[in-house]
C-alpha cells in the first residue's frame, strides 16, 4: 500500500518536475492543456459551480468542473453557453475523471441562436445527439467541423431546418449508419421515382411491398436532397421554401436512424414540433 503510494507521487512529481526546479513551479501554475472547444452541456454543479461537457477539437469529449461559474461576477461571462465555440484552458487531475476548468475565452458568439426559443431548440436537438455518440477522449475532425458549420448557419440564417436536416444526416453518415438510397434492404428492387420506407426499428429503406406496418415514406426528392447534402458544403446551399418538406422527411428518417443506433429516444425531438 506504502509502495504504491510513493509510487504514484514519483510519477506524478516526474510528470510534473521534468524540467528545472523554477520551470515546473511556473507550469504547475500555468494551464496543462488548451484546445479549441464546442460546449456540448452544462449542469448546476453544487451551489456556485459548473459541470461542463465539451469537444475539444485535439481532446475528444471531455467532462469537467468550471469552479464559481455560476457566481453572479464569474470569469467565464457566457463563454460556456450551449454550442459556443471557445478556447478552453483545463487541468486533467491524475484521480478524478473530471478536468478542472481554468479559462475560456469566447472565439466566435452565437448569441442570436441561444438566446432564441425556437433556434435554441435547434441548438439543444444537436447537443443532445452529439453527447450521446461521441465516446468519451476520442478525437473526431469531422464531427467538430459539422457541429460548428451546423450552428453557424443557424446563427446565420435565424432557422434551424436545413441545417439540422444536414447535421442529421451527415451524423448518419459519419456513424457509417447510413442505408443504400437507390434500392430496398429486403429484395434490393431499385425505388426510381417511388418512395422508400423506413422507421427507427430497423435500418435500411424498404419498398413499397417489403414495408412495414407504421413505417414513414421517404420520397424522392428527400432521396435527392441526401445526394446534395452529400455532393455540397451547407452554406452553399439555398433554403427555397419547397425543399421544407424534403427537408423535413429527411431530417426525420435520419433522427430515426440516430435513436435506432443509440437505442433510445431523443429527449430534444420533440421540442421541434412545439416551435
Ligand atoms: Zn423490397
Amino acid at each position: 500500500m506504502v509502495i504504491t503510494i510513493v509510487l504514484r507521487v514519483r510519477a506524478f512529481r516526474m510528470k510534473w518536475c521534468s524540467s528545472s526546479g523554477a520551470a515546473s513551479a511556473r507550469r504547475l501554475l500555468m494551464p496543462a492543456r488548451e484546445t479549441e472547444a464546442i460546449i456540448l452541456k452544462t449542469f448546476p454543479l453544487g451551489e456556485a459551480d459548473r459541470l461542463v461537457s465539451f469537444l475539444g477539437r485535439t481532446s475528444g469529449r471531455v467532462r469537467g468542473v468550471a469552479s464559481g461559474a455560476r457566481r453572479l461576477k464569474n470569469r467565464y461571462g457566457s463563454t460556456l453557453e450551449v454550442l459556443s465555440h471557445v478556447q478552453l484552458w483545463y487541468v486533467e487531475r491524475e484521480t478524478r475523471e473530471l478536468v478542472r476548468i481554468q479559462q475560456a475565452d469566447l472565439l466566435e458568439s452565437f448569441h442570436k441562436a441561444q438566446s432564441d426559443y425556437s433556434l435554441s431548440t435547434g441548438l439543444a436537438v444537436i447537443s443532445e445527439i452529439s453527447e450521446l455518440i461521441l465516446p468519451e477522449h476520442e478525437v473526431s475532425e469531422p464531427m467538430f467541423r459539422l457541429i460548428l458549420l451546423a450552428v453557424r448557419e443557424i446563427e446565420r440564417t435565424g432557422d434551424w431546418n436545413l441545417p439540422l436536416s444536414y447535421f442529421a444526416f451527415w451524423t448518419v453518415r459519419l456513424g457509417g449508419w447510413l442505408p443504400r438510397f437507390d434500392r430496398c434492404v429486403v429484395c434490393e428492387t431499385r425505388f426510381g421515382a417511388k418512395p422508400a420506407f423506413y422507421d427507427a426499428h430497423q435500418p435500411g429503406l424498404f419498398c413499397e411491398k417489403c414495408r412495414r406496418p407504421g413505417m414513414k415514406p421517404l420520397h424522392i426528392e428527400a432521396r435527392n436532397l441526401a445526394e446534395r447534402f452529400a455532393g455540397e458544403r451547407l452554406d452553399r446551399i439555398e433554403y427555397q421554401k419547397p425543399m421544407q418538406a424534403s427537408a423535413r422527411e429527411l431530417r426525420e428518417a435520419a433522427l430515426d436512424w440516430i435513436e435506432h443506433h443509440i437505442e433510445r429516444r431523443l429527449m430534444t425531438r420533440e421540442l421541434l414540433e412545439s416551435t
